[in-house]
C-alpha cells in the first residue's frame, strides 16, 4: 500500500492522506482524484507521494483509500501546484482552497474532461424538399394543401434566411412553435443548435487595426531596459512608473512581442478588463488566436475552454484579472501586472491573495520577468524599488508632450458659506462644466459614494436608518425608491415618518453619484449624461457598452464612481471634475490617503490625453490635506516620502508586515472576548518576534448580522506572526473557524 498527499476543496483543511493499493500506478501531482472526506467524495488535486511508502506511517492502516484516480497526465501544471501551496502558506489558508482558485470551472468531478457546453440558439433551416415547396411557382408552400397559413409564412421567412433562422426570432412574428413542428413532421424543415458569439474581447469585434507609432525617446529606452532584463532568462522586478498618458500599453505589447518570439509565455494582469477593453483590443490585434482573454463575462463553459487552451499550448499570451496568475502557461517568460496600485487584485475572501505579490512569487519560480506598471505605485512597491530589490523605470512625460492637467482646488468651505449648504457643483466646476460642453468637449464627474442620499434622519429625535444586520446607516437610492445597505444588501423603502419616534421631519443627508447625475441633467438639460457605479451596470455588458457609447461621443459627461478613473483612453475629454474628494479619508484604514491620492491623480490623468489640454476641478473640504495637494501637483515622489514617514511613526506596512485577524461572534461580547483569549496566547509567547494589537471592535463593528472583534499583528517577519497566530488558533478550534485571517491587509475594516 501507498500513500498520496492529496488537497481537498474544504477551507482551511491541509492535504490530507490516502492510500492506493500496490499494483495501481501513482499518480503525478496536479492530477486530480476521487476521494472520500467524511460522509462526502470529493475531487482532490494530488500534491505529491511520500516516495510511496507507507511504511514508518501512524495509523497507517486508518488511512481510507483513494476512491478513483480520474487523470494519468497531471491536470494542473506542476509549477501551479507549487505556486498555490505557496500561496496556500503565506497567506495561512487551506491548501484546498488555493488550488480550488488555480482550477478551470467545471474541474471538479469527472464532467471536467467533458467538452464545455456554450450557449446556444436553436435554429431553423429548409430541407432539400422544403427549399423545393418554399420556391413552388404559387409562392412559398402555395401549392401544397397539407399547410396553414402560417406555415407558409414560416417557409417564406426560411427561404430568405440560407443560414437558417433562431426559432425564436420566428415565434416573434407570431409564427408558434406548433407551426415549426408540423413542418418539421412535415420533413420540410430541421433544427440545428447554433452557439453565439457574445464575448465582447472575441475575435473579429475588434474595431480599428491599431496605429504604429514611432516610440517617443523616453519609452525606447524603458523598451531597451525592460528588453535587457528579459533576455536574461532570470528572475528579475520592474517598477514602471510611467505618468498617466505617458504610453505604457505600447511597451507592454512590445515587451510582449519579443517575449513571445523567444518561445516564452506571456501574462498580462489588469485590475478589470470591462474597465479598461482597449488594453484588451490591442493585444488582441496584436497576438490574434494566440491570445486569450479572460474577463467576468465569460460563461464557465467558454471558462473552461479557454484553461484547456492554454494548457494544450494553443495561446501563449493571456490578459487576465487576478486570478489569471494561477493561468496553466508554460514556459513563463514575462508577466506585467498594470495598474500594480490597484486594490482590485487583493481578494477579498479566502484565498485571501494579492494577486500582484502572487505575480512576483510565480514570476521568481518560473525565472521570468515581472513588470509592475502604475502611474501611482503602491507604497510597498516603490519602496520595493528605492531599496533595490525592484529596477525602477521610469515615464516622466506624456506621449506627445501633452501636458498633464491643470488642476484646481475649489474649497467647498468657502463655497458652503456664499451658495449655501446644500450646493453640490461649485460655481468652478459648473462654468466649466457648460464651457467644455459649449465647445463640443466630453467631461467626467467623479464621486466616490453611490446613491442619491448617504442616510436618512430624523430631525425630530436625531436617529439615522440604519442596517439591522450591519453597523452602517443605509443609503438612499432614488430610482429605486428604496434606502439599501451596501455590505449585506439589506433594503427597504424610503419611510415617510422616522421608524423611531414615528416624526414627521425626514431629511436625507449626504450625496452619491445618482444625485450628481441628477444635478447635472438638471442644470445641463441639452447634454447627454450617463453614470458609472455598481447600480448602473449590473446588466452583464452594461459598462462596456457605456464606454463604448462614450468613446464614439454619444454622451457628453460621464458621472460615477472610482471606476471611471481607472486606465481609460478618452482623447475627447478636456474637464474632470472631483465632488468630495475627501470621502476616503474619514475611513479608520491606514491605507486612506494612499487611496485617495491614486484615485485623484488617476482621475486627473484622464484628462487632456488628446490634443486639448485638460484640467481638473477638484471640490474639498480638506484643501490642505497632503494627499489632495500632492495628487494636484501630480507629484507622486513628494506623496511617497510624506506618507512613508506616517507609515514609519505609525509603524504601518510597507515599514512593518502587517496581519489583520477578525473574530466573529453572536454577541460583541462574545467575539471580545474570544479575541481576548487568542491574543493572551499570543502575548504569552516568551519571545515574541511582533508586537499584538487590540482587541478591539472592528470599524464594522458588525457585518452580516455577526459582531466583529479585531486585533492586529505586527513585526519585521511574517513567517514568526503566522506561525505564532496559527500556533494560538490551533488550540481554541472552535475559535480559529469564526477568525479570518489576513496576511498583508489591503483593508482593514
Ligand atoms: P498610459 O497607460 O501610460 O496612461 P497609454 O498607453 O494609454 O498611456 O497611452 C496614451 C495614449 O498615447 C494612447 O492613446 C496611445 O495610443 C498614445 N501613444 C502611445 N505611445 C505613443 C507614441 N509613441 N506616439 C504617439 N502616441 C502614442
Ligand atoms: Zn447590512
Amino acid at each position: 500500500m501507498r500513500l498520496v498527499r492529496v488537497a481537498v476543496p474544504v477551507p482551511a483543511l491541509d492535504g490530507l492522506t490516502y492510500s492506493l493499493p500496490d499494483d495501481v500506478p501513482l499518480p503525478p501531482a496536479g492530477s486530480r482524484v476521487l476521494v472520500p472526506v467524511g460522509s462526502r467524495v470529493l475531487t482532490g488535486c494530488v500534491l505529491g507521494t511520500n516516495g510511496g511508502d507507507a511504511n514508518g506511517i501512524e495509523h497507517a492502516s486508518r488511512v481510507k483509500p483513494i476512491v478513483e484516480i480520474l487523470d494519468r497526465e497531471p491536470f494542473l501544471p506542476e509549477d501551479v501546484v507549487k505556486l498555490a501551496t505557496w500561496v496556500a502558506e503565506y497567506y495561512a489558508c487551506g491548501i484546498g482552497e488555493a488550488l480550488t482558485t488555480a482550477m478551470p470551472p467545471l474541474a471538479a468531478g469527472k464532467q471536467g474532461a467533458r467538452a464545455p457546453e456554450f450557449r446556444t440558439v436553436r435554429v431553423a433551416h429548409l430541407t432539400a424538399q422544403g427549399m423545393d415547396v418554399a420556391s413552388g411557382p404559387g409562392g412559398p408552400g402555395d401549392d401544397d394543401v397539407r399547410l396553414g397559413t402560417r406555415q407558409r409564412e414560416a417557409l417564406a421567412l426560411l427561404l430568405a434566411a440560407p443560414d437558417g433562422l433562431d426559432t425564436a426570432a420566428i415565434t416573434s412574428r407570431g409564427i408558434g412553435a406548433q407551426a415549426l413542428s408540423r413542418l418539421a413532421s412535415l420533413g420540410l424543415v430541421t433544427f440545428s443548435r447554433r452557439r453565439i458569439e457574445r464575448d465582447p474581447f472575441a475575435i473579429g469585434s475588434v474595431e480599428s487595426p491599431r496605429e504604429i507609432f514611432e516610440l517617443t525617446t523616453e519609452q525606447k529606452a524603458a523598451l531597451t531596459s525592460l528588453g535587457a532584463l528579459a533576455d536574461t532568462g532570470q528572475f528579475h522586478a520592474a517598477l514602471l512608473h510611467g505618468v498617466t498618458g505617458s504610453g505604457k500599453t505600447e511597451i507592454y505589447l512590445r515587451l510582449a512581442a519579443a517575449v513571445r518570439e523567444k518561445g516564452r509565455g506571456v501574462l498580462l494582469m489588469v485590475p478589470e478588463i470591462a474597465l479598461t477593453p482597449g488594453m484588451a483590443h490591442a493585444f488582441r490585434s496584436a497576438f490574434g488566436e494566440r491570445v486569450a482573454i479572460q474577463h467576468s463575462g465569460l460563461s464557465d463553459g467558454e471558462r473552461h475552454d479557454q484553461w484547456h487552451r492554454i494548457r494544450r499550448g494553443d495561446v501563449d499570451v493571456v490578459v487576465g484579472t487576478r486570478s489569471a496568475v494561477f493561468a496553466p502557461l508554460a514556459n513563463l517568460g514575462l508577466i506585467i501586472v498594470d495598474e500594480e496600485h490597484d486594490s482590485s487584485y487583493k481578494q477579498e475572501e479566502s484565498p485571501r491573495y494579492h494577486g500582484r505579490d502572487v505575480a512576483v512569487m510565480r514570476a521568481r519560480q518560473a525565472g521570468a520577468l515581472v513588470v509592475l506598471g502604475s502611474a501611482t505605485p503602491s507604497m510597498e512597491s516603490y519602496q520595493n524599488a528605492l531599496s533595490g530589490r525592484y529596477s525602477l523605470v521610469r515615464l516622466d512625460r506624456r506621449v506627445l508632450d501633452r501636458p498633464l492637467a491643470e488642476v484646481r482646488i475649489v474649497d467647498m468651505r468657502e463655497e458652503y458659506a456664499t451658495a449655501g449648504p446644500d450646493v453640490v457643483l461649485s460655481a468652478t466646476l459648473s462654468e466649466a462644466l457648460a464651457d467644455r460642453l459649449g465647445r463640443g468637449e466630453q467631461a467626467i464627474v467623479l464621486l466616490n459614494r453611490r446613491g442619491f442620499a448617504s442616510s436618512v434622519l430624523c430631525r425630530q429625535c436625531g436617529a439615522t436608518l440604519d442596517c439591522p444586520n450591519c453597523s452602517v446607516s443605509l443609503t438612499v437610492h432614488r430610482a429605486a425608491n428604496r434606502a439599501r445597505c451596501h455590505y449585506c444588501n439589506y433594503s427597504t423603502v424610503v419611510p415617510k415618518a422616522c421608524t423611531n419616534c414615528a416624526g414627521p421631519y425626514i431629511e436625507l443627508i449626504g450625496f452619491g453619484t445618482e444625485r450628481i447625475e441628477a444635478d447635472v441633467k438638471a442644470q445641463f438639460p441639452h447634454a447627454r449624461v450617463a453614470r458609472v457605479d455598481r447600480d448602473t451596470i449590473r446588466k452583464r455588458g452594461a459598462i462596456s457598452a457605456l464606454l463604448a457609447k462614450f468613446a464614439r461621443r454619444e454622451l457628453d459627461v460621464l458621472v460615477g464612481t472610482q471606476m471611471i478613473a481607472k486606465g481609460h483612453d478618452f482623447p475627447r475629454v478636456t474637464l474632470v471634475g472631483v465632488i468630495s474628494a475627501d470621502v476616503g479619508l474619514g475611513l479608520a484604514d491606514f491605507r486612506a490617503g494612499e487611496r485617495t491620492f491614486q484615485l485623484l491623480t488617476q482621475v486627473a490623468g484622464r484628462a487632456g490625453r488628446g490634443e486639448i489640454r485638460g484640467e481638473a476641478i477638484v471640490q474639498t473640504l480638506f484643501p490642505n490635506h497632503y494627499s489632495i495637494q500632492y495628487a494636484c501637483r501630480q507629484d507622486y515622489v513628494g506623496f511617497f516620502h510624506q506618507e512613508a514617514k506616517f507609515r514609519q511613526a505609525m509603524q504601518y506596512p510597507p515599514a512593518v508586515a502587517l496581519v489583520n485577524a477578525v473574530v466573529k461572534g453572536r454577541t460583541h461580547q462574545a467575539a471580545m472576548k474570544d479575541a481576548a483569549a487568542v491574543v493572551q496566547a499570543l502575548r504569552n509567547n516568551p519571545m515574541p518576534a511582533y508586537r499584538v494589537l487590540g482587541p478591539a471592535p472592528a470599524p464594522l463593528s458588525r457585518l452580516k448580522g455577526e459582531h466583529r472583534a479585531q486585533f492586529f499583528l505586527k513585526g519585521p517577519h511574517r513567517g514568526a506572526m503566522r506561525q505564532a497566530l496559527l500556533g494560538a488558533l490551533a488550540t481554541r478550534p472552535e475559535i480559529k473557524r469564526r477568525t479570518i485571517v489576513d496576511v498583508d491587509p489591503v483593508s482593514v475594516l
